[in-house]
């Protein structure tokens, strides 16, 4: 028997091994460790076979089985399969991704255990009035009396804090014996808070939810924020449990979210386990037992949280589907929203994508009717809509950004004692230090950028390759010109408002503020305590997070994402307005929003504001449409560099070539161009897109063009990737 085996090197074939000796089935989705080269490598069982392509006598035996019983599905390996085919990334590679890190390197695939005890054989025939000479003993015994069945050290401690030597003595009489069970899920509430009554239009989306559980479908719940969506999804949940189903819920990031994770806690009495990266490999590998075995019924995970096997599969939720954090950016460029929607369809089981802003695709399919599409339109509960207000800033004398209008309005919010939350997505102090007599700038050595002044840290550092350098105050090109922060960080805004609210608390939430671990939590924690008055961050705010009290909301520089020559980024814009807007007076005080702007009366900014979200989707759509862009055509971004910019450009001119000799259905060729930003981390960056209005035949020309491109002695030379679907031109 030949099996078939995929291991996670950059190649994009399986290989064939020989059952080892005497074993005569393996199924798929099972580990076995193999011989590769001079190596060892653990490998993933995909099929198996009578014959090979290779000359039998030259395969190897596979050395070691290393499950008794498959780690995933054959839908599940249906999926990987898919994945690697659509993204035409090497299937080993796939795997491994779909895997926890443990379980790559070939560890066992077991839940941490614990210690239980309980009566053994010769304990059951006892009579406890036996041990009444031993009366610790005889009292320590009656614990383990029917209906308990075992109990653990924790369990014991609770009971009686002196168990230990008792339970020493019952051991060695053979009362009691020990038994190795998985760690006990903490649990969440014994007794679960009730559901809300739900509205008319959640109650209307919870039913047409409902009507579809046990089968697939997608649909779209476009809620603004506050609606109230996290209820509809915790009534639809509780309805998939009730059936003895898992559910899968997909979150942009649950670091942000602990509010969240804490509802879900307090509503269902169920093991809720979590996913994300910011965990330790083992809690990772926990939370995928957990699921795979069936001891929790609810996952919270970020995008690679997709791929844990589920025991029951009832239902996928991804939240926020808008959020580019679904798309991988290196390696396995996936997306796991398009992704969720084809596990769903290969498990037969409903997909919910939830968002107050979605994304241009998915607005496109539900027009197409390939979505149903849900609307809750109205904040439930108390809150009321925000009001905006464009602030024109063109003549105002503005402190670090900051207007005399919106500076008034910062300190009438704060009269109330009510909270401010400003918006500015640029962490550092200033983006650039310029020379104020000769105009020298300082630049990074390794990249085709300016270096971000960190005052606090008197550092200036890249933001992109990571370079740092002293801070210092003169001009290394004319030696006597003063430097100066040209534009404008949060750090900057940051000092600014310190000198003009000195007895008001400001909080900033950046990358750099939250670094240490436990510093973002302490911060919310400080702001849901109403112990700060003004928050001030970057797009780390736009994030699910609820303040109650915060009722005025300002963006200080919208225009810079204005101008931009990616197309994704009016789209994510609009939805970085509503997001962060979304912030403002969730509870019972009206919020106000303010966008300060050059560009008062810029159609995006005017639609968005006058007509909202949908109607902004709408003329982006049709812009979208009159330019052929995706969702009306299919795009994938091949990109190559290297240490020097002749390499890369050698590559992709061969691949023009290629491209040249084959039936490419119309599919435009963009390029070969160095990337927007061409220089990074001492590398030259090039590219080259293609479009096709239809999938399939974007898709054709991949599957004959990437095996060339393997084969090319150009590409050897070179790092490249292939990113089908980009959201990013970068
Ligand atoms: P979203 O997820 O759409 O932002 P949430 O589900 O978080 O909205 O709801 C926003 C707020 O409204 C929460 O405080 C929630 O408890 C409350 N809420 C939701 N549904 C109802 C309801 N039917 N009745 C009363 N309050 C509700
Ligand atoms: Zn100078
Ligand atoms: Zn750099």
């Amino acid at each position: 028997m030949i099996i078939q085996v995929a291991i996670a090197i950059p190649v994009n074939s399986l290989f064939d091994y020989l059952a080892p000796d005497g074993i005569d089935a393996i199924s798929p989705g099972c580990r076995v460790l193999v011989p590769f080269g001079k190596h060892k490598k653990v490998g993933f069982v995909i099929s198996t076979s009578e014959n090979s392509d290779v000359n039998t006598d030259r395969l190897k035996p596979i050395i070691e089985i290393l499950d008794t019983s498959p780690l995933i599905s054959e839908k599940d390996i249906q999926l990987l399969s898919w994945a690697s085919r659509y993204y035409h990334y090497p299937l080993g590679e796939v795997f491994s991704a779909a895997f926890p890190v443990s379980l790559r390197k070939g560890k066992k695939a077991q839940l941490s255990q614990e210690k239980h005890y309980k009566i053994s054989a010769k304990g059951e025939c006892l009579n406890p009035d036996q041990l009444k000479r031993t009366p610790k003993q005889k009292q320590i015994f009656e614990l383990f009396l029917p209906p308990v069945t075992s109990l653990s050290s924790k369990q014991l401690s609770q009971q009686d804090k002196n168990w230990r030597p008792a339970v020493k003595s019952l051991l060695e009489k053979d009362l009691l014996t020990i038994e190795l069970q998985a760690k006990a899920l903490s649990h969440s509430a014994s007794i679960p808070e009730k559901a809300l009554q739900a509205n008319e239009q959640q109650t209307q989306a919870i039913n047409q939810l409902s009507a579809q559980l046990g089968q697939f479908s997608v649909t779209l719940l476009e809620g603004i924020t506050g609606s109230g969506k996290t209820e509809v999804y915790m009534q639809v949940i509780q309805q998939v449990l009730d059936l003895g189903q898992q559910v899968l819920v997909l979150l942009p990031e649950i670091t942000l979210t602990p509010q969240l994770e804490d509802r879900f806690k307090r509503r269902f009495s169920v093991g809720i386990s979590r996913s994300h990266s910011k965990l330790t490999d083992p809690q990772r590998l926990s939370a995928w037992l957990e699921m795979q075995q069936g001891h929790s019924s609810i996952l919270l995970g970020t995008r690679s949280a997709l791929f844990t096997p589920l025991k029951k599969p009832g239902l996928i939720i991804l939240d926020e589907e808008h959020d580019s954090s679904f798309k991988q950016q290196e390696g396995f460029r996936f997306s796991a929203r398009d992704l969720a929607i084809v596990r769903g369809k290969i498990l037969n089981i409903p997909v919910i994508l939830g968002t107050a802003t979605p994304s241009l695709e998915s607005l496109y399919n539900a027009q197409n009717k390939r979505y149903q599409l849900l609307h809750l339109s109205e904040r439930a509960g108390v809150a009321i809509k925000p009001q905006f207000l464009l602030f024109d800033i063109r003549n105002q004398q503005l402190q670090d950004g900051l207007s005399p209008p919106l500076i008034a309005q910062i300190k009438k919010t704060l009269a109330k004692k009510e909270q401010v939350l400003l918006f500015l997505n640029r962490r550092g102090f200033a983006p650039v230090q310029i020379c104020h007599s000769c105009a020298w700038v300082a630049r990074c050595h390794h990249c085709d950028t300016s270096l971000v002044i960190h005052f606090d840290e008197r550092r200036l550092r890249c933001h992109h390759c990571g370079y740092q350098q002293h801070l210092s105050n003169q001009c290394p090109s004319c030696k006597t010109g003063e430097l100066k922060p040209l534009g404008l960080g949060t750090e900057r805004v940051e000092k600014s408002l310190h000198a003009l609210f000195p007895t008001q608390k400001v909080v900033r939430l950046d990358r750099d503020s939250t670094q240490r671990k436990g510093a973002l939590e302490e911060h919310l924690e400080q702001i849901n305590q109403g112990k700060v008055d003004i928050i001030l961050g970057t797009q780390m705010l736009a994030k699910g997070h609820h303040f109650p009290n915060v009722t005025l909301v300002a963006i200080l520089d919208v225009d810079s994402g204005l101008f931009s020559i990616d197309f994704h980024a009016t789209e994510k814009l609009a939805q970085l307005i509503i997001q962060v807007a979304g912030r403002a007076g969730r509870a019972e005080k009206p919020g106000k929003v303010i966008l300060q702007t050059r560009q008062p009366a810029h159609p995006l900014l005017t639609v968005l504001l006058k007509d909202g979200y949908n109607s902004f989707a709408q003329s982006a759509l049709v812009e979208r449409q009159q330019a052929m862009l995706p969702p009306y055509s299919s795009q994938a971004l091949l990109r190559v560099y290297a240490t020097n910019p002749i390499d890369p450009q050698n590559l992709l001119k061969r691949v023009c070539e290629i491209i040249q000799n084959m039936e490419t259905h119309n599919t435009l060729v963009l390029g070969p161009v160095s990337a927007p930003m061409a220089k990074r981390a001492g590398n030259y960056h090039f590219q080259l897109l293609l479009q096709n209005n239809q999938r399939k035949y974007l898709q054709l020309l991949l599957d004959q063009l990437i095996p060339e491109i393997y084969r090319l002695k150009e590409a050897k030379k070179v790092r490249w990737s292939l990113d089908v679907d980009p959201v990013d031109l970068y």
